[in-house]
């Protein structure tokens, strides 16, 4: 790390993972230049965007597919990159596979071609999403250019009631600060709530820290943080193991340390919370009433109108009931192990309500193999979900997995912008695991903690 002449600090970039959709043009634009990877040893490939979940057989049904796939394994080959391709038994979504297999470690910078990289921030690691170029900068140098950011320490006191996740914590925190109130920022969460999540929790909050408008999320590292790495393929073994707990311990924030500004949330008024509009800041408790124009302040008039024409929802109708079509359990946010073993538990209350397409989509291989080494996926399946191959699918629909014209989705994903989910018309309401799970065996909106 060191300061540019034009303000901007240059910064060595530990960990750079890399995808589908976003590398094969940094990779041209090496080629053209003739430069070569800078650092190969220290560059993760995998494929999630495109993979088809139904069937992952090669050569893919869909031709776009296994040609960008060709294309990453082909750019990976020729650099010396690692590429975690589903033969590897380690493929999934890149924000699933670095942690589970300890690339992600405290103290590092990571970067990727994808907004989500914020996830990384869980473990103490400055990590965040890059541009084309910037892959391609980064390919090429390992380095890049950033201007500092403002710190805002976020600190949710009191304790989570049952059926309120990290899901709903990060929502939470979105309507009150909004969806751009981080800009300039990086988001350091803490707090008695904080400190007593477990490590997948932790990703689900970093994760929507750029859906505040944060560059990225941070939580410091601690005990939880050193167990979930210990034994991890990629992390340190035996003593060189120690020595890097006692570096990951050091790097934590002072207890006195100077922030550009403390908020604080109280964790025990947070309820199970969904999105009703077209931005993750348009979200409300399970018990709430859908937003009336003429009941918000004059500047978020417009933006309740629009969402409110987009999503056909009755303005001042309580937000339970709301009939939904889809239910899409998965993605970056809530596709791990903890998420599916939540929505399962409520899996087994009942059946898929007639009509409703559930699908579960495993964040990653190793996701999928321990799901079903736990028989979840007999839980869903008896139940009526449909139980898919790893990927991003649904999330951003770049792959078959598509809403169908004005369908409303039940997801856990992070996004519910006009069209996320692959029909320009399509409609998304954000939620936990668990809330997608009761959506979907009554085919409405309902508050999970009457199910559980
Ligand atoms: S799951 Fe969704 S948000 Fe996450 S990396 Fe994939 S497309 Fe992006």
């Amino acid at each position: 790390m060191r300061p540019l002449p034009g303000g901007q600090t240059q910064l060595f970039i530990g960990t750079h993972l890399v995808h589908e959709v976003t590398s094969p043009q940094a990779f041209a634009m090496m080629r053209e230049r003739g430069l070569k990877v800078r650092f190969p040893q220290r560059t993760f490939a995998t494929v999630d965007h495109i993979i088809p979940t139904d069937s992952q057989i090669r050569p893919f049904a869909d031709r776009l597919a296994e040609d960008m796939l060709q294309e990453l394994e082909k750019n990976s080959r020729d650099s010396g990159i690692t590429f975690f391709d589903p033969a590897s038994g380690h493929q999934g979504i890149i924000h699933v596979i670095g942690p589970e297999l300890g690339l992600t470690q405290p103290g590092s910078t990571i970067a990727c071609g994808d907004s989500h990289t914020a996830t990384h921030g869980a473990f103490g690691a400055i990590a965040f999403g890059i541009g084309t170029s910037q892959v391609r900068d980064v390919l090429a140098s390992q380095c890049l250019a950033i201007a500092r950011l403002g710190v805002r320490r976020i600190e949710v006191t009191g304790e989570l009631g049952p059926g309120v996740y990290a899901k709903d914590v990060i929502l939470a925190i979105i309507r009150k600060l909004g969806v751009n109130g981080g800009v300039g920022y990086a988001y350091e969460y803490a707090g008695p709530v904080v400190d007593a999540m477990d490590m997948e929790e932790r990703m689900t909050l970093c994760n929507m820290s750029i859906e505040g408008g944060a560059r990225c999320g941070y939580v410091n590292p601690d005990e939880t943080t050193i167990e979930y790495l210990r034994g991890r393929s990629h992390a340190p073994e035996g003593e060189a193991f120690e020595r890097a707990a006692e570096y990951w311990r050091a790097v934590a924030s002072d207890p006195g340390a100077d922030y550009d500004e403390v908020v604080q949330l109280d964790g025990s008024r947070i309820e199970p919370s969904i999105t009703w509009g077209i931005h993750p800041g348009h979200n409300l408790g399970v018990g709430e009433r859908i937003p009336t124009p003429n009941g918000v302040p004059d500047d978020e008039r417009a933006g309740v109108e629009e969402a409110l024409e987009y999503m056909d929802l009755d303005p001042g109708a309580p937000i339970a009931g709301t009939p939904v079509d889809v239910a899409f359990i998965g993605s970056c946010t809530n596709g791990r192990i903890s998420d599916l073993r939540e929505a399962a538990r409520v899996a087994k209350t009942g059946n898929v309500r007639e009509g409703v397409r559930a699908l579960v989509v495993p964040g990653s291989q190793e996701v999928a193999r321990q799901a079903e080494a736990e028989g979840l996926d007999e839980v869903f399946r008896n139940a009526g979900f449909q139980w898919r191959e790893p990927g991003c699918s649904m999330c951003l629909a770049m792959n078959p997995d598509k809403l169908i014209g004005r369908e409303i989705c039940a997801s856990t994903s992070n996004r519910n912008f006009k069209g996320r989910q692959g029909s320009p018309t399509g409609r998304t309401l954000l939620m936990s695991p668990a809330m997608v799970a009761a959506a979907a065996i009554a085919g409405r909106v309902v508050d999970v903690r009457e199910v559980l």
